[in-house]
């Protein structure tokens, strides 16, 4: 079967796009996923021919058969990733191979048959070229990707699909650090959980979003922004915050994040800045830590800074931490410096700024 660079992917120009000065206007004040770019690309699978019908065509609805089997038992992966302006013009990618890695890993974790990942690269880069005109100016944002995958057969069994359907869509994104981010306040649940041992915590699959909604409002009943969600066995051990990956900073001037135990997302930004805040000097732990030791240790002191990272928000501080005894602030509910340092390092690699050491920019061409 061939793939990747030579998979070729058939264009089909939208008739009717939007005009220059309603794109333009969207470009200026994005928000976040609201609005989506002229085209979108699909490339289906079945067994007898394989990854096959590759294609960019007008962006708009899709018809399936009431029966096809994501409505009935979910079997749904995605990825998030961004592409970047850089001043000179240039379009860039950040760790898009990482991401084509995780999406292998998603589906098969979900019993699907796993886009090769050349063909995930291939696809985002011939997608990213059709849409050059949709890239804000980095001072406003980035383009933000959306790949994901369905099961298509029409069928009521419960068994993996013989039929596969990817998509990549776009939409233009605001950033939030333009404004310096603001710092959240956060819920610790102890009732939810989002994954367990065994479970699907570590595939990027729809799923485990629809189970993260409710604790969602609780924390928003809270009065908090977002939730920080316990491990399923004990519920002790800090592990993600929402949909992102969370960091503690010690008065020691040292990071720690939560491992890889299975049930945590692993991120590519988590991965990312594990290796910039290394290459800072900074001594860096992933190690498992209590929320009640985490309050004792905002109490007492130890604890400078907390951040959320993922690629949407890139680094989100936490400034309050609440619970059903108390709330709790770090850092006076300011961004920390390392934390803000961490940001702006990331950030300029990710946007052509500074230099590239590890090879992570990929230009769109
Ligand atoms: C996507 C995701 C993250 C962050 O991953 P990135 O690759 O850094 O964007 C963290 N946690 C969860 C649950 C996620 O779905």
């Amino acid at each position: 079967m061939n793939s990747g660079k030579n998979f070729s992917i058939t264009f089909e120009k939208n008739p009717s796009p939007l005009s220059e000065s309603q794109r333009k206007s969207i470009l200026q004040d994005p928000g976040f996923g609201k609005s989506f770019t002229d085209h979108m690309l699909l490339i289906e699978y079945n067994t007898e021919q394989g990854w096959h019908n590759a294609r960019i065509k007008a962006y708009g609805p899709i018809s399936l058969d009431p029966a096809v089997c994501v409505f009935h038992y979910g079997q749904e992966i995605f990825e998030g990733l961004k592409a970047y302006k850089a001043k000179d013009g240039r379009i860039l990618l950040f760790r898009p191979e990482a991401n084509a890695q995780r999406f292998v890993n998603s589906a098969k974790r979900m019993a699907m048959t796993p886009l090769p990942e050349d063909l995930f690269i291939h696809a985002v880069h011939e997608f990213v070229k059709v849409e050059k005109d949709w890239l804000p100016d980095q001072s406003v944002g980035t383009l933000y990707l959306r790949p994901f995958m369905i099961a298509s057969t029409p069928y009521l069994g419960v068994k993996p699909s013989p039929n596969y359907l990817f998509m990549l869509i776009a939409s233009p994104a605001g950033s939030y650090f333009s404004k310096g981010a603001k710092p959240v306040t956060v819920w610790i649940s102890e009732f939810y959980t989002r994954a367990a041992s065994g479970g699907t915590g570590e595939a990027k699959c729809g799923g485990n979003y629809a189970a993260s909604l409710v604790a969602q409002q609780e924390a928003t009943k809270n009065n908090c922004d977002q939730l920080v969600f316990l491990d399923a066995a004990e519920h002790k051990w800090i592990e993600e915050m929402g949909g992102m990956n969370i960091f503690f900073v010690f008065d020691d001037g040292s990071l720690m994040t939560p491992p890889l135990t299975g049930t945590i997302l692993p991120g590519v930004t988590r991965n990312s800045i594990l290796t910039l805040a290394k290459a800072k000097g900074l001594t860096v732990r992933e190690e498992r830590y209590a929320a009640s030791q985490w309050i004792k240790d905002i109490q007492s002191g130890k604890i400078r800074e907390v951040f959320a990272c993922g690629t949407a928000a890139v680094v989100s501080p936490i400034g309050f931490v609440k619970d059903k005894n108390g709330e709790y602030t770090i850092h006076n509910g300011q961004p920390g410096p390392i934390t803000q340092d961490i940001q702006k390092t990331l950030v300029d690699i990710q946007y052509g700024n500074a230099p590239d050491p590890y090879n992570w920019v990929q230009e769109v061409k």
